[in-house]
């Protein structure tokens, strides 16, 4: 939407408030809302905050920074109330001096994003949200199930069928696309997925998908949770992403070959630059202690580091459309993932994989989970990180990574995360107890 137009419309729907949207480095929406009468400063001059109380972002003495809205991310709240009707829009962050910052998950996939496009590609994403909807008791997430449901099942047993409606319908009237929702393999477990677009629009479409479901979730006095493992025993929620690569005009699929009706080179390097670096990025795609209990054998989650034409045991999986459908999915991300972040490194390993000519593996066809460890040697299968300690040491050796987030984001992430760690696992758990008390 042009300003102008955004302009009408906030006069014609008689918008009273403006909440101008940006992510902290854990991928959290922050906000803050200013009257619209406001909104012509923020495009000129941009909306003065104090960086310094946002998770990841700057030290006191420099925390004068600037939100700058990006007109095309302009849409009404549907659930404000007629009155005090709200609109969003997501900012890019400048520091005092009007450049950008470095440290905007915003912002670095603008510029990997810049980085295809001197190759000739716009990435495509098309990412998969699954979460579960709990109970909610005191403003708390009770963890208990609300329905016994399964895969693509209906009422009677899936009580928040309604609630998937709602946030289809809002996520539409927000111009969001969305393709699908169901009821996902666990009981309370549920799936959003939505058309693919340019991996930009794309992670700002996940910010909004997951704002709507939690806001719904509110307003049904429930509790929707993105946490990757919430109960152990069962699935996960995992956020696959789809993935291809448009030429700049859009036209075609890079990934596409049309003489060999198959899977272009250009696609295979792009998988061979995944493989090689998907121990490293596994930090940023599963950045909590619990995304590493969702990584285990037996929960349709990956554990190792292959790709396969059919299979859904494999970190990459190669669906069977083709022409402008062609695409990969890469199944490690889970819903706690920065969602601008994950799409840089994922990016940005698949564009050195082009760059460098990498060639991946052979694809593996069998089901990993039941091959042999000497097999998986054959191949040359490695394991996913195990946990977040490994995934973080494996990230702070990864030069990719680095230059992919910027010495900014690349060092506070890895000191947030060692924190992170070290609380864990000097906590002592109820597990703990139980196991050791005899002894
Ligand atoms: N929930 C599974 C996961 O943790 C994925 C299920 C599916 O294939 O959609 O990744
Ligand atoms: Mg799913
Ligand atoms: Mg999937």
């Amino acid at each position: 939407m042009g300003i102008d137009e955004i302009f009408e419309v906030i006069e014609r729907e008689k918008i009273k408030f403006i909440r101008l949207q940006f992510t902290d480095i854990n991928g959290i929406l922050k906000n803050v809302e200013i009257p619209s009468n406001d909104l012509k400063r923020a495009f000129e001059r941009g909306i003065m905050f104090d960086g310094s109380s946002i998770e990841g972002f700057v030290r006191i003495n420099e925390s004068d920074m600037y939100l700058k809205p990006d007109p095309a991310t302009f849409a009404i709240l549907p659930w404000t109330l007629e009155g005090q009707k709200s609109a969003r829009i997501i900012c890019d962050v400048y520091k005092y001096d009007g450049t950008p910052f470095e440290g905007d998950p915003r912002f670095r996939l603008r510029k990997v994003m810049e980085e295809a496009k001197e190759l000739g590609f716009v990435p495509h994403t098309g990412p998969e949200v699954e979460f579960f909807l709990l109970p909610r008791k005191d403003n708390k997430p009770v963890f208990e199930f609300l329905d016994e449901g399964g895969y693509f099942d209906l009422l009677p047993v899936d009580i928040a069928e309604h609630l998937r409606s709602e946030v289809a319908v809002m996520l539409e009237e927000m111009g969001i696309d969305v393709e699908a929702t169901h009821h996902e393999v666990a009981p309370s477990q549920h799936e959003v997925d939505f058309r693919y677009s340019n991996a930009l629009s794309s992670a700002d479409a996940v910010q909004t998908v997951k704002l709507v479901i939690k806001t719904l979730a509110v307003k049904n006095n429930l509790y929707a949770t993105f946490m990757p493992k919430p109960f152990f025993g069962i699935n996960g929620s995992g956020m696959h992403v789809h993935m291809s690569l448009l030429t700049s005009d859009l036209s075609e699929n890079a990934f596409y070959d049309k003489e060999k009706d198959d899977i272009s080179d250009i696609m295979r390097y792009f998988i061979g630059g995944l493989i090689k670096f998907a121990r490293p990025i596994t930090a940023i795609t599963n950045p909590t202690v619990n995304s590493y209990k969702r990584l285990v054998p037996g929960y349709e989650a990956p554990v190792n580091v292959a790709w396969s034409l059919a299979n859904r045991s494999a970190l990459i999986r190669v669906p069977m459309a083709r022409k402008m459908g062609t695409r990969l999915e890469y199944r490690a991300p889970d819903p706690s993932c920065n969602p601008y972040l994950a799409f840089t490194v994922l990016i940005k390993a698949g564009l050195i994989g082009i760059k460098e000519k990498i060639e991946p593996p052979m694809p593996v066809e069998e089901n990993i989970y039941h091959m042999k460890e000497e097999e998986k040697g054959i191949f040359g299968i490695k394991l996913l990180p195990e946990n977040l300690s490994e995934a973080i040491n494996e990230m702070e050796g990864c030069e990719i990574i680095k230059e992919a987030l910027g010495e900014h984001i690349f060092s506070k992430f890895i000191k947030m995360k060692r924190k992170e760690w070290r609380e864990y696992s000097t906590f002592v758990s109820e597990w703990e107890r139980r196991k050791y008390e005899i002894i």
